[in-house]
């Protein structure tokens, strides 16, 4: 089925910037080109070629509001969202915004938030006072991880204004990629706070492709279980989650086994791939390739959602991961190659440096720059002392902290998972969806229908009347 692109844009405040000079202001309502459908057909095919990989151009949007990186959780808090200053500056400083369209999106209004949660949470949320403290028992979680600091509702509304809109391009077809660093926040649930995340852009993302998206599948690379994206679309086929972190009983959010794999319609359309600690890039790369590859050829997704979240990099501080930040990003080299719409998000990452770094160096990625870029960070970064430790290397050797504790067999273990999960689901499910195109043809052929249906019993009045009037005539008729 073709989707119709999206028509009911509200892009009034938002402002694209074209490298660093031109700033082009989006109109209100716009018309994108209609693909035909051989150019969709095409747009499907999935071509696995070096080129494709980091050669050839695909249309790329960065979504990016500066006020988001202006709030503080508390001194002693390990989110901080000045990291985001400081990845902005660094793709900047490489000159990276050469290659896609800068974009600063309005924040997200109270009625966009609550497409997903509920009222009464987001406005003890504005109103900054919990009414029930959040959930205490939660493994390593605490009301202390969301505090109530100031501006915490705008702060939501920020990098959740950028995820609804980076939504919009890529429905509208304005975009083949779209990225948003700042969102991501995936432990936040319909009602509650979790996990350094309060209001769940990810979720109201997804709501705004499934519009005009029959399938989207979501792909979670942070060390911390997705709990919250899989538990809003727990029940449906429409939104497959795959979800490649790390468990243990005791380590943060304590979900995300095997076993969670859905319910009712959604049923089979959960993924949980819970690794040890210590996971390596070869042996990441083991299991997420084939598993990924299999995923999308058999449920066929019209969009893919990536969080990209950095604590699965080695010595991060809350972290128990191995990876490097060529390992790390080749996860994103790879879903990139499947050729799908694609939207990027950031999520955690606590080593604030080494958060710069990962998602500086995935935008090259994306853009196809990473082995253009010099591996020094820019002299004229302002934010250049915070890499000096590792003598201002962009990708420099992060220490193995952890033994891998994942060995071969578990790693076959959890192919395995997936490649029987495939088996039982239907491929490609589709839902009776109508498009807009379709509910316009609809609506002119019933305007045309009750037209001609009006005329028609406008005529058999007359002709009644005419009849009524020469009664001899009727008489003829009997
Ligand atoms: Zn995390």
């Amino acid at each position: 089925m073709r989707i119709v692109p999206n028509l009911d844009l509200n892009f009034d405040f938002c402002w694209i910037k074209r490298g660093f000079s031109a700033m082009v202001k989006i109109p209100s309502r716009w018309h994108p080109e209609k693909k035909t459908d051989d150019e969709a057909d095409k747009s499907d095919e999935k071509p696995d070629t070096k080129d494709d990989v980091i050669g050839r151009k695909r249309n790329i949007m960065y979504f990016h509001n500066e006020n988001v990186a202006a709030f503080h959780y508390g001194p002693h808090h390990p989110m901080k969202p000045f990291r985001l200053a400081v990845t902005h500056s660094l793709i900047l400083h490489y000159n990276l915004q050469h290659y896609f369209t800068m974009v600063e999106p309005p924040p997200a209004t109270y009625e966009e938030i609550i497409a997903f949660h509920d009222t009464d949470y987001i406005e003890e949320l504005m109103a900054g006072k919990w009414r029930v403290v959040p959930d205490e028992d939660a493994v390593d979680g605490t009301a202390d991880d969301v505090p109530l600091f100031d501006g915490v509702y705008d702060y939501c509304t920020y990098y959740t204004g950028s995820t609804i809109q980076a939504a919009k391009a890529l429905n509208c077809k304005w975009a083949d990629i779209v990225i948003n660093w700042s969102g991501g926040l995936h432990h936040a649930k319909k009602a509650q706070a979790s996990g350094f995340c309060y209001v769940n852009d990810i979720v109201i993302g997804i709501l705004e492709l499934l519009k005009h998206n029959q399938r989207v599948l979501y792909i979670d690379i942070d060390i911390h279980h997705g709990d919250g994206v899989q538990d809003a679309f727990y029940f449906t086929s429409r939104v497959m989650t795959a979800s490649f972190h790390h468990y243990h009983e005791k380590f943060f959010p304590g979900t995300g086994i095997v076993k969670e794999k859905g319910r009712s319609d959604g049923k089979h359309y959960s993924l949980n791939f819970p690794l040890r600690e210590g996971i390596t890039d070869e042996s990441y790369a083991y299991v997420f390739k084939p598993i990924v590859r299999s995923l999308v050829k058999f449920y066929d997704p019209n969009v893919i959602v990536l969080q990209c979240g950095a604590d699965s990099l080695g010595s991060d501080k809350l972290g128990k991961f191995n990876l490097s930040f060529n390992g790390h990003g080749e996860c994103i080299r790879f879903v990139k190659s499947l050729n799908r719409p694609l939207m990027i998000l950031g999520g955690g990452g606590y080593r604030l440096r080494n958060v710069a770094r990962c998602w500086t160096n995935e935008t090259a990625i994306i853009v196809g720059q990473d082995d253009v870029i010099s591996d020094i960070i820019p002299e004229i970064d302002p934010y250049r002392k915070c890499f000096a430790p590792e003598h201002y290397k962009l990708r420099p050797e992060l220490p193995h902290r952890f033994r891998d504790a994942n060995t071969r067999e578990f790693l076959d273990y959890l192919i395995g998972v997936a490649e029987e999960r495939m088996r039982k689901i239907e491929h490609a499910p589709s839902v009776q969806m109508q498009p807009l195109g379709l509910i316009e043809e609809t609506l002119i052929e019933f305007m045309r229908r009750t037209t001609k249906e009006r005329r028609l019993a406008e005529e058999l009045k007359a002709q009644e009347a005419l009849l009524l009037k020469k009664p001899d005539i009727v008489n003829e008729y009997k």
